[in-house]
Formats: C-alpha cells, sequence, structure tokens
C-alpha cells in the first residue's frame, strides 16, 4: 500500500506529519520512506536515516552533430518545449528546457542528434535503525524541473508492504508524480484562508487525476467518474475552524 501526505500550501506540517506516520509505524510493518520534496528534502532530519547509496540522477539531452547536420530544422519545429532553436546558420540546445521527450532525435532526417546524460540531481537510498528503508532526493541547484528526480526516488522504492511518501508542496506536475499510483492520499492543511485555498486546489487535483487508486485497480479508468477523490467532502472554511479566534488571527497573519 502507498500511502502520499501532501499539502498543497508549503509549511503546514506534511513532513511531520509523513515521518510520525513511519516513526509510529516502524517495528508494525515493514515500509519504506520516500521523501520527493526534491527541491528542499528534509525528512531526513527526523528520521536520520545513514545512507548507502548516493548517485546522479541522469537525464538525456539532445547533442547536435554539426558535420551531419543540413540546419533543415525539423528539430526545431517538434521540440514543444523550444528548447532547441536555429539562429542563422547555428543550432542551438537549451539543456535546462530540455523534458528529454526523444522527439527530436527521433525526427532528425539525418540521424544527426544523439543523446547524452546530464546530471540534475541525487539520489540517496539508506536504512534507519527501526528497520526503515529512506530515500531521497535532492535536484541540483539551478535546475528546473524536479520530475525526473521524483521518478528516481520512486523508481528505487523497494517492493515493501507499506510505502509512505512525503510529497513537494503545491499543487503542480511534481505533486502528481509524487501521487500518481498512491492508494491513499493524506492532505495536511493550517486554518489560514491560504491553507484552504491551497487545499481546494489539490482536491481538484485529486479530482482530476483520479488519484487515488481509482484508475489503477480493476481496469478502472479516472474518466469512469467512479474516483474515490470525488467523493471527499468539501473542506470547512476557514472562518468555520474550531480553533478559536485569536489563534485563528495569529496563524493567518503568520
Ligand atoms: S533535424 Fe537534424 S538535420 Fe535538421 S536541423 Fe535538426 S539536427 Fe540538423
Ligand atoms: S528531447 Fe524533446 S524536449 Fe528535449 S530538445 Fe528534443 S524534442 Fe525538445
Amino acid at each position: 500500500m502507498k500511502i502520499a501526505v501532501a499539502s498543497g500550501k508549503g509549511g503546514t506540517g506534511k513532513t511531520m506529519v509523513s515521518t510520525s506516520l513511519a516513526a509510529s509505524l516502524s517495528g508494525q510493518i515493514t515500509l519504506s520512506f520516500l521523501d520527493c520534496d526534491v527541491e528542499a528534502p528534509n525528512a531526513h532530519l527526523f528520521l536520520k536515516p545513514k545512507f548507502t547509496v548516493e548517485e546522479p540522477v541522469m537525464v538525456p539531452i539532445p547533442e547536435i552533430d554539426p558535420e551531419r547536420c543540413t540546419r533543415c530544422g525539423r528539430c526545431v519545429e517538434v521540440c514543444e518545449y523550444n528548447a532547441l532553436a536555429k539562429i542563422g546558420d547555428r543550432m542551438l540546445v537549451f539543456p535546462q528546457l530540455c523534458h528529454s521527450c526523444g522527439s527530436c532525435t527521433l525526427a532528425c532526417p539525418e540521424a544527426a542528434i544523439s543523446e547524452v546524460g546530464k546530471s540534475i540531481g541525487t539520489l540517496r537510498v539508506g536504512s534507519m535503525s527501526s528497520g526503515i528503508t529512506f530515500i531521497n532526493g535532492e535536484l541540483s541547484i539551478g535546475e528546473p524541473m524536479p520530475t525526473p528526480v521524483i521518478r528516481e526516488v520512486k523508481k528505487a522504492a523497494p517492493k515493501t508492504p507499506l510505502i509512505i511518501i512525503d510529497c513537494p508542496p503545491g499543487a503542480s506536475c511534481s505533486v502528481v508524480t509524487a501521487i500518481h499510483d498512491a492508494d491513499y492520499v493524506i492532505l495536511v492543511t493550517e486554518p489560514t484562508p491560504f491553507g484552504w485555498h491551497d487545499l481546494n486546489q489539490m482536491l481538484g487535483v485529486l479530482k482530476e487525476t483520479g488519484t487515488p487508486r481509482d484508475r489503477n485497480q480493476s481496469g478502472r479508468d479516472w474518466k469512469s467518474g467512479d474516483r474515490r477523490a470525488t467523493r471527499c467532502p468539501p473542506p470547512p472554511h476557514p472562518d468555520a475552524n474550531p480553533l478559536p479566534g485569536r489563534h485563528r488571527r495569529q496563524s493567518g497573519a503568520g
């Protein structure tokens, strides 16, 4: 079973909840912990694993052979991410825009494009004295795409009966990558208008993607409308939260 802990808004205590869940279940079930918050991984500060493996996360980036290239511009046409440009007689590759989709390599009529590996982050694997397997990823400074690092973290996970995933904050593609195969998603929020707004955004993401699990079960498709996330009750407005007004005002101001 995979349980993802997400939040929408950052700073709500998502990592505290996910690490506490792991610590409270250690010894009762074999579990792995994945820190998919690759832009600021910090779960290791709470769980204190001993890392035994550290390796770079590589992505393929096109390299154009100027001898073979005829400057036909076909690769520029097929790149959906504007990672290639033809300036006069020169071909330019912008590695940080490249999504490593491989389309340009396939489309080049001269076989002038090869792919070279580029390191964008680090994958670490370790374990805790309690037996929990701990895996995290860290995106290198200046790299814009966390999703390949998150995918590597998830690929490295052993098939333990329980996997706890600490998700990145926000409601963007990196969160979708982290939660996409989860059986359950715990959403952590805070009693402020910001927390309420971002919680609603995350509920929207879950409804749209069909997470959790439904698209993986019994061949059901997320478009079938049979989605557990759609049955989530709407969150209460922060004005209706049970905290006394003084605390509410303080946390809202904070
Ligand atoms: S498609 Fe190939 S030959 Fe054409 S411009 Fe791109 S690299 Fe050069
Ligand atoms: S691999 Fe895909 S994203 Fe990267 S330059 Fe080629 S077409 Fe563009």
